[in-house]
Parts: structure tokens; sequence; C-alpha cells
């Protein structure tokens, strides 16, 4: 299927999300995830008219950049080593993956202008996942002022791979309710405005209860 198509679906899926929840889908960005697939495949997307694009390994990010440049808005969503950081940092606007200090550090000395970041958290509590508890979200964002560097554009979290609404639902909450908790600290370099939240198996329950950014895959330029 074309990626024309998948977007066109994806579309109306984001619509009927957010007509449930009484949002606008406008609000909502698509974050096209396009580690799994070709240059083309990812020249494709751009020319459907997707503008935001993600990746998860600094070397994956650079071997498309070498192509489509700074046409899209570049996203590092993926867990990112610190001596990482200096392969990515003049091509991506957003990292959706800061989970700690010594790493907003490196992003701070490396960057040239200011940097959005989302904090990464392990909301479902999963070993296996990279993030921060949520306890730990507020002091975490409040020490990351002594960089000038970093903007906390919100905050992330991957859910469990798991088809239970319920447990998807709970997830996606929890983060909802650590944003507001931020956001009302009225933090100037932590405007928490967003939550990057959703992926292809869950972005519906995801913009029901308040993604504002999904990060879709393989439901979108899957081949
Ligand atoms: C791979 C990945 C996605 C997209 O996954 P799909 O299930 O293919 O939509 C989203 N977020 C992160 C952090 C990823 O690593």
């Amino acid at each position: 299927m074309k990626v024309i198509e998948k977007l066109h679906l994806i579309q109306q899926e984001i619509a009927e999300a957010c007509a449930r929840s009484n949002r606008n889908p406008e609000d909502i960005t698509i974050v096209a995830v396009t580690k799994y697939v070709t240059i083309d495949r990812a020249v494709e997307a751009l020319e459907a008219g997707i503008q935001h694009f993600g990746e998860n390994r600094d070397d994956g990010l650079q071997k498309k950049w070498e192509v489509l440049k700074d046409k899209p808005t570049w996203h590092f969503i993926g867990t990112l080593q610190s001596r990482k950081v200096k392969n990515i940092i003049d091509k991506v606007t957003y990292i959706h993956s800061l989970d700690r200090l010594s790493l907003a550090k490196e992003i701070n000395k490396r960057a040239e202008q200011s940097v959005k970041c989302f904090v990464q958290v392990n909301v479902s509590g999963e070993e296996s996942k990279h993030g921060l508890d949520p306890g730990q979200v507020k002091e975490f964002i409040e020490q990351l002022a002594q960089f000038d560097k970093i903007i906390v554009a919100g905050l992330m979290t991957m859910a469990p791979l798991t088809d239970d609404e319920d447990m998807l639902r709970t997830c996606f909450r929890k983060l909802k309710h650590l944003q507001t908790e931020i956001k009302q600290l009225d933090l100037p370099h932590a405007p928490c405005e967003d939550l990057s939240m959703g992926m292809s198996n869950d972005f519906k329950i995801a913009i029901e209860e308040g993604a504002t950014f999904v990060r879709i895959g393989s439901a979108l330029v899957g081949e």
C-alpha cells in the first residue's frame, strides 16, 4: 500500500479519535517513524506530505538526512547514548528520550541552539523500558533549569506491548496527569505543553487520552 493511502486512513482514524474525545485534529502531529524503511520509502512519505520524521539510531538518521536534509522536521525517538549526541544534534529539532542528567549535559554542550526535549517516563514500570519513574520526573525537570539550551516540550512514554485497552488507557492517563502537574509549576524552561505517546497499535487510545505527538512506524510507512 502506498504511504499516501496509509496516511489517509490514519488521518481518518485520528479525526474519529478526536471526535470521540472532543479534540481538534490540528493539535495532533504525526511523526512518521522511518527506522525500518528504505530511503525510497522515506522519500515517498515526504512526497505524501508528511513533515515530521522520527529515527531511533544515529546512523539511521544520518543516512536519511543525507538525502532528505532539512526538508522534514527530525525527531530523535530512541535511547540516546551521550557519545552519539554530537552526530545528531545539528539535525534534530526534537529529542523524545531525555532520561538522565548526563545526557542533558551533553545535549547542552553540543547544541548551538535550543533543543526541544521530551522527558521519557517509564509509566508502566516494566524493567525493559527506559525512562524515569513517575515519582522522579518533577525533581529531574527542575534540575534541567541549569541547562540553557534545553526546553522541556513535554513528556514521552512507550506503553506496554499489549492489546489490553484498559492497561494502555491507564498508562496514557498517568502521563497526562503528570504533564498537568509539571505545567502547573510554570517553569520557564519547561512549558511541557506536549505529550508524545501512541504508536501504530495504540495511537487512537493515546489521542483519546491527550497525545499531541503520535509516533507511527509500521501502520504509516511499513512496506
Ligand atoms: C519504533 C518506534 C515507534 C513506532 O513503532 P510502530 O509500532 O512501528 O508504530 C515509536 N516510538 C518509538 C520510541 C519507537 O522506537
